[in-house]
């Protein structure tokens, strides 16, 4: 599978929490906070100032830890087993 936008799910509850263009393939472990899409009308709950953890919006599951991989650069580092992804149509 190539680049491409995946949709990010809850995996407790379902929820969409948000869209995330991935480059190349494999595990999804980072998820870059400039390349994040967030739901409609969401954007600024979820990238405004940043938040220190990713939570999902109806159940507040944990599933992302913010970190600083390059100076300039937030990401958020995924727990596995905590979200689901799908390709975005
Ligand atoms: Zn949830």
């Amino acid at each position: 599978m190539a680049s491409g936008m995946l949709d990010i799910h809850c995996k407790r509850c379902g929820s969409y929490v948000l869209s995330y263009w991935k480059e190349g393939t494999g595990r999804l472990v980072r998820m870059y906070f400039d390349r994040i899409q967030a739901a409609r009308g969401e954007k600024e709950g979820i990238c405004g100032p940043f938040p220190t953890h990713l939570t999902c919006p109806n159940c507040t599951h944990r599933m992302g830890t913010a970190v600083t991989p390059e100076p300039g650069r937030k990401a958020y580092r995924m727990i596995p087993g905590t979200f689901r992804r799908k390709k975005s149509e």
